[in-house]
C-alpha cells in the first residue's frame, strides 16, 4: 500500500513531515519533491533500507545513489576531503542542484556507493526535501523516483504511475521547478570533472573555480567505465521511440518534418517534443510545447513531463531536437541523447 500526502511546497505542515520522517526512521521508502526531480528516499546509513530503493526501482546494484543532506556541516560527516574548491562551490550553489563526488567516510554503506570509496552528496533547496532530511535526523539516499531506465518524475503523479505499491509514502509538493537532475561534479580528482551535466551549468561552475573537465557520456561499448556505471547507457526513456535530431535549428526542423511525414504515411502517430515556436510548421502530429526556444529553463522544466504526456497520448514516435550546449542546453542534450532510440546529426 502506498500512501499519498499533499503538502505546501513552500510551508510544509510539520506534522505531515513528522509522519514522513517516521517512515524513513523505520527504514521505509518515501518519495519526495526536490527542486530537480522527485527522489525516492531511504535512510542512507541503513544498508537494508537502501536495498529497498534498488528493489523498488529495479535499479542495478552497480549504480550508486546520491546522499541528500541539509547543510555543508552534515556533508562533512559523510564525506572526507572537503577542499577549498568544494567550500567555494557550496557557497555559490548550495543548497541547489549541484552534487559533489567525494571520498566517503567509512560508515557510509557500500550499498549506497555501489562499492565505490567515493560518495555523491547534495544539499537540495526544496523546502519539503530539507524539512524531511532535518526531521529524519539521518542522511537520505535518494535516486530519481522512477522505474529504472524510465523518464524521471517531475510530479507526484509521475511517481505514482511508476512506483505505487512499491513505496510506503509519496509526498506531493506539486511540479518540480528545475525539471532535470543535478549536475554531478567529481571533486575527488585532480581536475574537477562533470560526470553528469544538470541544473547548474558548466559555465556557472567555471566562473567560480575555473576550468573543469566534462566526461564523455555518449552511450557506447568502449565508454563502459569503472567510475560510475549508472551514468552510461540508455536512460530516461519514454515508451515511444524517440528520434533526436542534433544540429542547426532550421536544418534540424527540416529533417524532423521529413521524418514526421514518413512516419505518418506508415500510419504511425507522431509526437513532437519541441519548442513552442518550432511547432507551427508541422501538420497532423501530437504537439507538446516545451516553452519558447530561447527559454531553456522552461524547456528543462517541461522535458520529462512532455515525454510522459506524449506516451499517454499514444505517440508511436517522439521527435525532438537539441538546444545547443550552452547553459542548461548541455543537460538537455545529455538527457535527450540517452533517451533516444536514434540520433540524427544534420
Ligand atoms: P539518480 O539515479 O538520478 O539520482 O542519479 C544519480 C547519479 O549520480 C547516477 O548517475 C550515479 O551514477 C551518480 N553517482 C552517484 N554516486 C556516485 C559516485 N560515488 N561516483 C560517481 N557517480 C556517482
Ligand atoms: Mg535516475
Amino acid at each position: 500500500m502506498t500512501q499519498r500526502l499533499t503538502l505546501s511546497p513552500q510551508n510544509p505542515d510539520p506534522e505531515l513531515i513528522r509522519q514522513a520522517a517516521a517512515v524513513i526512521q523505520r527504514r521505509g521508502l518515501v518519495a519526495f519533491p526536490t527542486e530537480t526531480v522527485y527522489g525516492l528516499g531511504a535512510n542512507a546509513l541503513a544498508a537494508d533500507a537502501v536495498e529497498k530503493i534498488f528493489r523498488a526501482k529495479g535499479r542495478p546494484a552497480n549504480d550508486p545513489l546520491i546522499v541528500h543532506l541539509a547543510s555543508l556541516a552534515d556533508v562533512k560527516r559523510v564525506a572526507a576531503d572537503i577542499s577549498p574548491v568544494v567550500e567555494k562551490l557550496a557557497a555559490a550553489f548550495c543548497p541547489g542542484p549541484l552534487t559533489f563526488v567525494l571520498p566517503k567516510q567509512p560508515f557510509v554503506p557500500l550499498t549506497v556507493t555501489a562499492g565505490l570509496e567515493t560518495v555523491a552528496v547534495r544539499i537540495p533547496s526544496h523546502p519539503i526535501a530539507l524539512a524531511l532530511i532535518r526531521a529524519s535526523g539521518v542522511p537520505i539516499a535518494a535516486p530519481s523516483a522512477n522505474r529504472f531506465g524510465h523518464t524521471s518524475p517531475t510530479t507526484a503523479q509521475h511517481v505514482w504511475d511508476d512506483l505505487h505499491g512499491r513505496v510506503d509514502l509519496i509526498l506531493d509538493g506539486g511540479a518540480t521547478s528545475i525539471g532535470v537532475e543535478s549536475t554531478v561534479l567529481d571533486v575527488s580528482r585532480e581536475t574537477p570533472t562533470i560526470l553528469r551535466p544538470g541544473g547548474i551549468s558548466r559555465e556557472d561552475i567555471e566562473r567560480v573555480i575555473g576550468e573543469v573537465a566534462l566526461r564523455d557520456n555518449r552511450p557506447s561499448a568502449e565508454n563502459e567505465s569503472q567510475i560510475s556505471p549508472g551514468l552510461l547507457g540508455k536512460h530516461y526513456t519514454p515508451k515511444a521511440e524517440l528520434f533526436f535530431c542534433v544540429g542547426e535549428k532550421a536544418q534540424a526542423l527540416e529533417k524532423l518534418r521529413e521524418l514526421a511525414h514518413q512516419a505518418r504515411t506508415q500510419g504511425r502517430r507522431v509526437g513532437l517534443l519541441l519548442a513552442q515556436d518550432d511547432l507551427p510548421s508541422f501538420e497532423d502530429c501530437v504537439p507538446y510545447a516545451l516553452g519558447a526556444s530561447d527559454d531553456l529553463q522552461s524547456i528543462a522544466r517541461n522535458l520529462y513531463a512532455g515525454m510522459r504526456a506524449l506516451d499517454d497520448q499514444g505517440a508511436d514516435i517522439i521527435l525532438a531536437r537539441d538546444f545547443g550546449k550552452r547553459g542548461l542546453g548541455l543537460a538537455l542534450y545529455d538527457r535527450l541523447l540517452r533517451a533516444a532510440s536514434q540520433v540524427i546529426e544534420v
